[in-house]
């Protein structure tokens, strides 16, 4: 444990609306309503208001935590929460449970304790393009797979790759790509048959997932991010749809 680093993370954590959500948050538990893990087991650490509570004592111990506190704390913010956003429409405040939870793995973060699925998922990203390290060989051909399969069935169907100046550039879950290539086939249906200027693009950027903002990386969620909107940027599209 680096308590050093863990300090240095804790100081980022500072912005006002991290400080007014853990300020105001009212113990009311309203949120466990939205909560699937609540709904299945009722205890009280399920209550989505309860993940608050690690960032909130390091906060109050200003950092000086000891080991077990850490284990807690990953324990707390990476296993009992999807960060799906539910227990947010339920909250009266409007405090959105999985923003600080993102705050609170961040520091797990800063001691290298991202769970292995999670760091090894944004490893492959970070490397290769995309989560589940398919070759861009791969998706190209799934692509130019899945577009001849649609053209059986709309003769016209397209899926340009890197059309410049397109209104609209597509973005995938990995997951299509490489387990579901049928939702890539109703994706290209789906914006064929309404028209859309689309494209595709044959560079790293077509990753709409981001395993760095999961996982509470800063540095490898703005990677990412950034891969985006160069692929974007370098197309000239006015927007990016992303899929989940
Ligand atoms: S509903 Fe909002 S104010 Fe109430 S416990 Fe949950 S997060 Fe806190
Ligand atoms: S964001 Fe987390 S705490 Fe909130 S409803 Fe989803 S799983 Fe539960």
């Amino acid at each position: 444990m680096d308590i050093a680093k863990l300090k240095t993370a804790l100081a980022g954590k500072s912005g006002a609306r991290l400080k007014l959500w853990m300020e105001i948050c009212a113990r009311c538990g309203l949120c466990a309503q939205g909560c699937h893990f609540f709904q299945s087991d009722p205890i009280p650490e399920h209550v989505p208001a309860y993940r608050l509570k690690p960032l909130a004592e390091l906060l109050r111990k200003k950092g000086e935590v000891d080991e077990a506190f850490i284990q807690w704390l990953v324990d707390v913010a990476y296993g009992t929460c999807t960060m799906c956003q539910r227990c947010t429409m339920f909250c009266p405040h409007g405090i959105s449970v999985p923003f600080l939870v993102r705050a609170t793995r961040s520091l797990a973060v800063s001691q290298g304790l991202t769970p292995k699925g999670l760091a090894d998922g944004l490893a492959n990203a970070l490397s290769i393009g995309n989560n589940l390290g398919i070759t861009q060989d791969e998706y190209l051909e799934t692509v130019e797979w899945q577009l001849e399969e649609l053209q059986a069935e709309m003769p016209d169907a397209k899926a340009p790759m890197d059309k410049k100046g397109a209104e609209v550039m597509l973005t995938f879950h990995p997951r299509d790509i490489k387990f579901y290539p049928q939702n890539l086939y109703g994706y290209l249906k789906l914006y064929n048959a309404a028209g859309l200027d689309f494209t595709l693009t044959s560079e790293t950027g077509w990753d709409s997932t981001n395993l760095g903002l999961f996982a509470g990386d800063d540095a490898g969620a703005t990677e990412m991010c950034r891969r985006v909107v160069a692929a974007g940027e370098n197309l000239g599209v006015r927007t990016v749809l992303t899929a989940e």
